[in-house]
C-alpha cells in the first residue's frame, strides 16, 4: 500500500468517527466495520513501514513532553545547583547591635515583626533591601533558564522516523508504566537519539552556560 492510500484510509477513520457520534442506530454496524477496515489497513501500513501516520494529539504531546523531561532533567537542574542561593531577607543575620535587640523583643510575634522593617537604622534596610534586590534577581535568572531551555526544545527539529518510534512504542506497552525488558532497551535507545539531536542542534545554547 502507497502512503497516498494510507493516508486516505486514515482520513476514513477520521471521518467514521464523526459520523458515528450522530450517525442512527440501525447504521451504526455499517459505519463500524468502515472503520475496522480502514484502521486495519493503517496499522498494517505503519508496521510495515516502522512509523506512525495517525498519531493523535496525545501521542504528539507525550514525545514533546519527553523531550523536554530529558533535556530539562539534565541541563536545568545542573544550572540551577550552579546558582548561588542567595541568603533569605528575613534571616536578619545581618542586623546591627541595636536592630538585634529590638528582633529579640518582638521575637513572640513574629509575623509583626516584618512591619518593623520600615523602623530599620539606614544601614540595615539597606542590606535588607539588598537581599531583596538578590532574591529577585536570583529567581529571574532561573525564570529565564527554564524559558530559554523550553524554547530551545520546542525548536529542535526531530526527524518524523524518531517521532514514530517513540509512538509506536508506546502503543506497544499494552500495561501502563510497565514496560518489558526490550521495550526499556528501545526506550532508552530514543532517549539517547534526542539527546544527541538537542546537544546538535542547540551547541550555542550549550556554550553559553558552559555545558
Ligand atoms: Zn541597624
Amino acid at each position: 500500500m502507497n502512503l497516498e492510500l494510507a493516508e486516505q484510509h486514515k482520513l476514513i477513520v477520521e471521518n467514521c468517527k464523526n459520523l458515528l457520534s450522530v450517525v442512527l442506530n440501525e447504521d451504526k454496524k455499517v459505519v463500524t466495520e468502515i472503520m475496522n477496515k480502514s484502521q486495519l489497513k493503517v496499522e498494517n501500513y505503519n508496521k510495515e513501514n516502522y512509523t506512525i501516520i495517525d498519531a493523535n494529539k496525545t501521542e504528539l504531546g507525550r514525545f514533546t513532553a519527553m523531550v523536554k523531561r530529558i533535556i530539562m532533567g539534565k541541563y536545568v537542574n545542573a544550572l540551577f545547583n550552579s546558582l548561588e542561593e542567595p541568603k533569605d531577607a528575613y534571616d536578619y543575620d545581618y542586623l546591627c547591635e541595636k536592630e538585634e535587640k529590638q528582633l529579640f523583643q518582638y521575637e513572640d510575634y513574629e509575623d509583626d515583626y516584618f512591619y518593623e522593617v520600615k523602623l530599620f537604622c539606614k544601614n540595615c534596610k539597606k542590606k535588607f533591601n539588598e537581599r531583596l534586590q538578590l532574591e529577585e534577581e536570583y529567581r529571574l535568572k532561573k525564570e529565564a533558564i527554564v524559558i530559554e531551555f523550553k524554547k530551545a526544545c520546542d525548536d529542535t527539529i526531530f526527524p518524523d522516523a524518531l517521532r514514530a518510534r517513540k509512538i509506536s512504542l508506546i502503543r506497544s506497552i499494552v500495561v501502563k508504566y510497565d514496560p518489558t525488558e526490550l521495550q526499556k532497551k528501545l526506550g532508552k535507545e530514543i532517549h539517547n537519539e534526542v539527546f544527541s539531536i538537542f546537544v546538535a542542534q542547540n551547541k550555542e545554547l550549550l556554550t553559553k552556560y558552559n555545558l
